[in-house]
């Protein structure tokens, strides 16, 4: 019994920090109540018809892929970019300076956040300079991050040298067989003009691992992530390194309005937007939500809010086996890695 009291008092206290329900004491006893969700439903998503309304408010990031080539051969150029944001040679995907102009021309208006510019490799792209610039001119404070493979920083230094002016930030994404010596050249570049960078670690087994987290400590490595990549065969790696356990669920950092989020919209794909030559898509893999020509971004938004099944709007509360899930809101979001491995619950103790 006093077990049970423990248990219980601990479990209230819980869900009180965490503002997801409490109890009630009458006169015939103690209650336990769950708290009405905070978060409604904005009436522009709600109206069924005749939006008219600035739906473009809602865009916080775009993605422009905007060149396919590369000289290169990584070993995970044909999966990575549906896992995570990454260059990759498979998606058709070349946007010139006029293209761009057009393009800023549908954002402008908007708030971003972030713009990310995406390969292939990048630097291949013959306006690469002019439409870092026109991107900065319209987006004053936004973060332009240029995602990049290490190979191909060194090769593009003098467009790197010309677009430090417009303040970028430099992804970049670095395989498991990178040249460390090359690493660090480029990054040494990159402080040198002044441009700000992160590197990414795409890493697929335990080795990997090691070895980027070695680098890390031997170079004094400040910026930096190890994104896990899945292949058919490194599912125990994948499990080791991606999946969860409940406990670490509870353990992990969670405010209220993160709680009162994860029960309407999915804040990993919210508000973000691929555009690939003139189509939107809101996660790569997925149906395009729409097309320059055919009613613009904010058809493509008013589609993605109202439509079924939207990435922008797929809660875990809305998938097996999650829906029936204590964790359902205090979870991250179902992201790329769930619809790359075709599970909505990537947890091990379940
Ligand atoms: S550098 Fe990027 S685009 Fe080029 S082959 Fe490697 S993954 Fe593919
Ligand atoms: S079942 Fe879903 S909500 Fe529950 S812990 Fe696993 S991933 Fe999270």
């Amino acid at each position: 019994m006093m077990v049970y009291e423990t248990c219980s008092r601990k479990f209230t206290k819980l869900l009180r920090t965490l503002g997801l329900g409490d109890v009630v004491i009458s006169k015939n006893g103690v209650y336990p109540v769950q708290l009405p969700p905070k978060v409604q439903l904005s009436e522009d998503i709600k109206v069924k018809d005749g939006i008219n309304h600035n739906l473009k408010k809602y865009l916080s990031r775009v993605t422009f892929h905007i060149e396919n080539s590369c000289d290169y051969t990584c070993r995970h150029c044909s999966n990575a970019y549906r896992q995570f944001i990454s260059c990759t040679k498979n998606i058709e995907s070349t946007i010139d300076n006029l293209q761009m102009t057009d393009l800023l021309e549908e954002l402008r208006g908007t708030s971003l956040y972030s713009i990310n510019l995406v390969g292939g490799d990048v630097f291949r792209n013959g306006d690469f300079v002019d439409i870092v610039k026109a991107i900065r001119i319209e987006h004053k404070h936004s973060t332009i991050n240029i995602y990049t493979d290490n190979q191909n920083i060194r090769k593009s230094i003098s467009a790197i040298d010309k677009i430090s002016q417009y303040k970028p930030t430099f992804r970049i994404l670095v395989g498991e067989d990178y040249d460390s010596v090359l690493l660090k050249r480029n990054i040494g570049h990159l402080a040198s003009v002044g441009i700000n960078y992160e590197i990414q670690f795409i890493v697929m087994s335990v080795a990997g691992m090691k070895r980027a987290k070695n680098e890390i400590v031997d170079k004094k490595y400040s910026y930096y992530r190890t994104t896990p990549y899945c292949e058919h065969n490194n599912l125990s790696f994948i499990r080791k390194y991606l999946f969860t356990k409940s406990k670490d669920v509870l353990e992990s950092y969670h405010d209220c309005d993160m709680i009162n989020a994860n029960q309407e919209i999915n804040r990993y794909y919210f508000g973000h937007v691929h555009i690939i030559k003139d189509k939107f898509y809101s996660r790569i893999g997925d149906t395009q939500i729409g097309t320059m020509s055919m009613g613009g971004l904010a058809d493509a938004i008013k589609k993605e809010l109202l439509r079924r099944n939207s990435n922008w709007m797929n809660t875990r509360k809305k998938v097996e086996p999650c829906a029936s899930c204590v964790y359902r809101y205090l979870c991250s979001p179902i992201c790329d890695y769930n619809a790359y491995l075709k599970r909505n619950d990537m947890c091990t103790d379940r």
